[in-house]
């Protein structure tokens, strides 16, 4: 079965559904979703919306457990403070309850799924291979994959070697019957990693290989809209540049 792996959306809709109408062009079966359908954007209601329909599983992130309340804002920056408040006054009490029901982590299939990482689901960044390495003891499958640092990237060990990781970009195939390995899509909705577009990966779980794909998307629309709900202007700028 190919699934199609997306993360971080960030109540962005207009790169949500440019990511959708791609997954629709390929013949993925199913949608799995890493986590922060909310957070930073302006179209939570929208995103929650599409993410219970479209995903067969979806997992709960940092910021969609500020939005339900089972987080602390004490940890998030300014910016992300500002936009869990307002997400919060605005949304619907019944796409809550759904972000509610989520959880950080699904150990249960025949990869590891987790937000932030196999140690800590809800807050660890894996961006180095020094962290990639400690995960990759700590994680319970041969394949993980993760989001939260909104970086397409990889990190493998193989028999007898040190792990070692790089990003990712537009079209990049890897074969993953060998070794253990930690992957990340990147961020469908707010992607820093200085390619702006929208970001996603196709698994396939039978023949162990990942695919990451780019979708461009209407980002000034995602960014008036940001602009038109008062949110920081920051919030607004950094799509422009994939940061
Ligand atoms: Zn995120």
């Amino acid at each position: 079965m190919r699934v199609a792996l997306l993360s971080d959306i960030h109540a962005n809709r207009h790169a949500f559904e440019a990511v959708l109408d791609d997954v629709a062009t390929t013949d993925a079966a199913e949608t799995w979703c890493l986590g922060d359908i909310v957070g930073y954007g302006a179209e939570p209601d929208v995103c929650v919306e599409l993410a219970r329909s479209a995903t067969a599983i979806c997992l709960a992130g940092n910021h969609d457990l500020a939005v339900t309340g089972e987080l602390s804002l004490d940890e998030f920056s300014r910016g992300a403070e500002i936009a869990a408040r307002w997400t919060r006054d605005v949304m619907e009490p019944s796409n809550v309850d759904w972000l509610r029901r989520l959880r950080p982590l699904d150990e249960d299939r025949s990869v590891g799924l987790y937000h932030g990482s196999p140690r800590d689901p809800i807050w660890e960044y894996v961006l180095s291979a020094l962290l990639a390495e400690l995960c990759l003891d700590a994680q319970r499958h041969r394949i993980s994959v993760v989001g939260h640092s909104h970086v397409a990237l990889s990190f493998v060990r193989r028999e007898g070697e040190l792990a070692t990781g790089e990003p990712r970009r537009d079209g990049d195939v890897l074969d993953l019957a060998e070794g253990e390995w930690l992957l990340n899509p990147g961020s469908v909705g707010q992607p820093r990693d200085g390619d702006a577009r929208a970001a996603w990966m196709l698994l396939d779980l039978d023949a162990r290989t990942a695919e990451w794909r780019r979708v461009d998307y209407d980002v000034g629309g995602a960014q008036a809209a940001i602009r038109a709900a008062r949110l920081p202007d920051s919030l607004a700028d950094r799509l422009g540049y994939g940061q």
